[in-house]
């Protein structure tokens, strides 16, 4: 019924069938509409149809539509099969003309009202139908409002109201070139069309793409008698909810405003008072309504958003449709519908978008508040929405003096050109962060989902300054210390603060109720991409069934830590090469007889030290890493006991833990033309980065630059020429991932010696630990085969040390489309699969997922060469089909093989539904968005079987 009549019209058609009081019309159907906007015609017999449905309001009202003594006025108005609210057009008070307007004062012993009425049709029509610009019917209005004393339209006498629509009437007159059309027939016509042109409007056009509904559909058109709320203090007009829309109680909720039309309620022309009022002042009127309300509601069986007038003492329904409401208020009544008995729990389930969850479980800032900011002005950009949530605090560039005032209980929003490993300690006591550079997988994006920060990524409007300490856009600049408001959810920056509202999931009874619900719907598990502790214990709150990625390398970033790391990064290399010398040295002396044996003997000795220094700095290094990193994991697999922890071994490119290349050059660069004049440093420390170096100069010469200079010129050059040998052109598709433990195997032995101790240890308390390991970045199966011959060596040694069996299993990561497509040989080696999207998106489009996002890929999915952003919502016909033939293969070979997700997508509920269809365990996420995949996976569960039941 809502596809041909659209949802006013066939609501209408529901309360009239119900017996509520509904003023007799009938409704122009969609099919109408498209024809019409086919053709620019309407259709054949639809004028006939008209004048029958006319003649049947007329029968039933004793009325007649353009009688000068007893005229019926009419109303059209759009209503398409979704709502669309006030993106399309209605025309009121149809059939008034010069004639039938006397009839309607003497009628209603009511000149003003005549009148009033008059003049808005004149200027309802010239904007509607024939686009005269509305601010001219209002610069009119206005110019007799200012001669009354109160200023409102209510001041206007019948007189006043008179000689605005001779004006109206001469302003269409002066537009259009035509008089206003006094036959009401062709003012019936013309609304008609206009109200069906409305449909491709602009503003509905824009609205249809946003909320992704189809263009195709049309409007119908609702022509009804008109009712009149504005015929004296026994009239008057509202709008209703039957709850609380903002909080879901269960009360009637609404807004009523005596002798006033419908338009004056939404415009907000007058503060209209609570509904409560009508009870107060026309109880039998009121509990008409509430009865109403309360079968409406009952009928429809979800809360109901209704229009209403009273004419005279007489109650009218003008619409009921589904009332939108917050997510606050989506969760509750979903919930307390359940327990009336309205609607089942799986109804309950699909009510709540999981886009409820997100909003209900983070800050955020309170419309109003927002609303108040817009207005004054305080707007100042929109970037990407990278990881939602609402956050206001001062400016800061600088992670050091982020983290300072975020450990002085100072509220910061982290302001960079974009983030890299260095910022983590800042942005972890940020408030928020806010990048001019970076996608949604950009490290900021990913870091600020991973620790629930809100983050606005890819701004770039903001043209940032580290040097003076500001920010533009455009003309306007913010200092650092300055407050920023960053909503996450819609990536919207404000100047200054804007007031927002905290949440707490132990809290949200009905939100527990609902996910209970979920849980026993879904068929996927939901596990949480955690790195410490305090992660993976936050995700179990919230309901994570197991750790899908634990990024080992995250605990290197550690202020106290880096050093450590790159001590290790910088020996590697030469550790290697030195140790494979004297491999290759050992191995000639044992097979070398005579002078040769004393000759490779000397060799060997002199290898001996740098091999000696080499192997404290690299496996010393690895040994100290080793012993922190065992004591993150026993964290981790405590907080997770019972329940699987994926732990992947080292992932990132080398370079990414070490200093920025150009910086060391430029220091090496200016250390050495400062040797003959070491004030040189001082005289160009321009910015705060070569005030921060100048600091580090004066500190190792112990206040003495000249010392200092020459002091750290053999340190940073090392350091340097190590920066230079582990640098890439393209890092990303360098030596990462399962390349890095493959080059350097002490350290994968280092973190697999890690996890086993931890196990061990644990085991011996009575936790009962699972953990499973995982290699990142496979193409080909002998690297998985090469590491996991490496991990069981090294698994075996320390049980068998310690005495202990661990139950553990062996997996790999897909992320490189030859992983995909060969998924058959890698499941020979890996008991688990679990697929990294962001990389695999990354390297099926061929896209960065660094640089992708700031350079062109928004500006694709605007042009709509792409329908989304893939690092978003995956790409079901490209990821997704590698992804398809993964499962298949993988699992032909080993049925049980455990397959899951953990790449971004796997906290999107499109995403999550296209896992589900794959057939995929479990989707694993950032722990702030578990709850949100909780009821994602049951819906995907749910429409699979609804598209199930239709197919049948
Ligand atoms: C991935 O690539 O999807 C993934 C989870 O790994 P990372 O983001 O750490 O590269
Ligand atoms: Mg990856």
């Amino acid at each position: 019924m809502r596809d041909l009549l659209g949802g006013k019209g066939a609501g209408l058609a529901e309360m009239t069938r119900l017996g509520l009081p509904v003023p007799p019309g009938f409704t122009i159907t969609t099919k109408a509409c498209i024809a019409y906007g086919r053709s620019g015609r309407f259709p054949p017999g639809l004028l006939k149809q008209v004048d029958d449905g006319i003649q049947a309001i007329e029968a039933g009202s004793g009325k007649r539509f353009g009688d000068p003594s007893n005229p019926l006025l009419l109303s059209v108005r759009s209503g398409a099969k979704f709502s669309m609210p006030g993106m399309m057009d209605t025309v009121l008070n149809v059939g008034l003309n010069d004639e039938t307007v006397h009839a309607l004062a003497t009628l209603t012993s009511n000149e003003r009202y005549a009148w009033d009425s008059y003049r808005r049709l004149v200027a309802m029509f010239g904007r509607i139908v024939k686009d005269i610009d509305g601010r001219k019917f209002d610069a009119i209005l206005e110019r007799y409002k200012d001669k009354t004393e109160g200023k409102k339209d209510t001041d206007l006498t019948a007189d006043m109201l008179r000689q605005v629509l001779e004006e109206f009437k001469s302003l269409y007159r002066s537009e259009i070139k035509v008089d206003f059309p006094q036959k009401a027939q062709d003012q019936l016509r013309e609304a008609i069309g206009a109200v069906f042109r409305s449909w491709g409007g602009k503003r509905a056009v824009d609205y249809r793409n946003f909320n992704k509904i189809p263009h195709t559909l049309g409007t119908a058109a609702n022509v009804q008698m008109m009712v009149f709320g504005n015929m004296g203090p026994d009239s008057g007009t509202g709008v209703a909810f039957t709850r609380n829309p903002s909080t879901g109680a269960k009360d009637l909720f609404g807004e009523y405003l005596a002798n006033a039309q419908g338009e004056d309620v939404v415009a907000g022309i007058r503060t209209p008072y609570k509904i409560t009022e009508l009870k107060d002042h026309f109880p039998a009127i009121y509990d008409q309504f509430v009865r109403g309300a309360e079968l409406l509601e009952r009928h429809y069986r979800d809360v109901q958003d209704m229009e209403f007038t009273v004419e005279r003492g007489k109650l009218w329904m003008l619409q009921t449709r589904t009332g939108k409401r917050t997510a606050q208020a989506a969760v509750k009544v979903a919930v307390d519908m359940v327990r009336e008995g309205l609607i089942s729990d799986d109804e309950a389930l699909l009510r709540v978008e999981p886009l409820h969850v997100v909003q209900l479980l983070l800050p955020r800032f309170d419309e109003a508040a927002k609303e108040g900011a817009r207005k004054e002005g305080r707007y100042l950009a929109k970037g990407l929405n990278a990881s939602p949530g609402a956050a206001t605090g001062c400016v800061s560039f600088d992670p050091d003096e982020a983290e300072r005032l975020g450990l002085e209980k100072k509220p910061v929003v982290l302001v960079r050109i974009e983030t890299s490993p260095d910022d983590v300690h800042g942005m972890l006591h940020s408030k928020g962060i806010l990048t001019a550079h970076g996608g949604a997988t950009s490290h900021a994006a990913v870091v600020a989902r991973g620790l629930g920060l809100p983050c606005v990524a890819g701004c770039e409007a903001l043209r940032i300054d580290y040097d003076a300490g500001e920010f533009h856009v455009g003309e306007r600049v913010v200092r650092r210390g300055d407050f920023v408001s960053i909503d996450g959810t819609t990536g919207e920056v404000f100047e200054g603060a804007i007031r927002s509202i905290d949440p707490d999931f132990d809290r949200e009874e009905d939100l527990k109720t609902l996910l209970g619900w979920a849980d026993e719907k879904r068929r996927l598990q939901v596990w949480a991409n955690a790195d410490y502790p305090r992660d993976a214990q936050r995700a179990r709150r919230f309901g994570a069934q197991g750790i899908g990625l634990c990024r080992t390398e995250h605990m290197f970033f550690e202020s106290e830590r880096l050093p450590v790391v790159h001590e290790m990064i910088l020996a590697a290399p030469e550790y290697r090469r030195v140790s494979a010398q004297r491999r290759s040295v050992a191995a000639d002396l044992e097979a070398a007889k005579g002078e040769k044996r004393t000759d490779y003997e000397r060799r060997l000795e002199s290898i001996e030290p740098t091999f000696r220094d080499l192997s404290r700095r690299y496996l010393g290094s690895l040994e100290t890493l080793g012993k922190l990193q065992k004591e993150d994991f026993v964290g981790v697999l405590r907080a997770m006991a019972g329940l699987p922890v994926i732990i992947r071994l080292i992932d990132p490119p080398l370079h990414e833990f070490l200093p920025n290349y150009e910086t060391l050059l430029v220091q090496v660069t200016k250390l050495h033309l400062a040797r003959s004049d070491p004030r040189l440093l001082e005289r160009t420390a321009a910015s705060e980065e070569d005030r921060v170096f100048l600091d580090e100069v004066q500190e190792a010469g112990k206040g003495d630059l000249a010392r200092g200079i020459e002091r750290l010129i053999p340190e940073k050059e090392i350091l340097l020429a190590a920066v230079a040998a582990t640098r890439e052109a393209n890092p990303m598709l360098g030596l990462r991932g399962c390349r890095l433990g493959i080059t350097f195997p002490e350290i994968t032995e280092m973190q697999v010696r890690a996890i086993f101790e931890a196990a061990c240890q644990l085991k011996r308390e009575g936790v009962d630990v699972h953990p499973e390991i995982m290699i990142p970045l496979v193409g080909h199966v002998n690297e998985l085969r090469d590491q996991r011959d490496a991990l069981e060596a090294e698994a075996k040694k320390v049980m068998e040390r310690e005495g202990v069996t661990v139950d553990y299993k062996f997996g790999t990561m897909i992320e490189i489309p030859r992983a995909a497509l060969t998924a058959d040989q890698i499941a020979g080696y890996a008991e688990f699969f679990s697929f990294g999207t962001n990389d695999l998106t990354q390297t099926t489009f061929g896209y960065s997922r660094d640089d992708a996002e700031g350079k062109f890929l928004l500006s694709y999915v605007d042009r709509k060469i792409l329908p989304f952003n893939p690092f978003q919502s995956l790409d079901r016909e490209g990821v997704g089909q590698l992804m398809r033939m993964c499962v298949q293969k993988g699992r032909k070979v080993r049925p049980d093989l455990e397959i899951g997700i953990c790449g971004e997508h796997g906290g999107d509920p499109s995403s999550i539904e296209l896992c589900h269809e794959l057939g995929l365990n479990y989707v694993s996420c950032s722990p702030f968005r578990v709850p949100v995949a909780r009821l994602a996976a049951a819906h995907a569960r749910l429409k699979g079987e609804i598209t199930l039941t239709e197919d049948r």
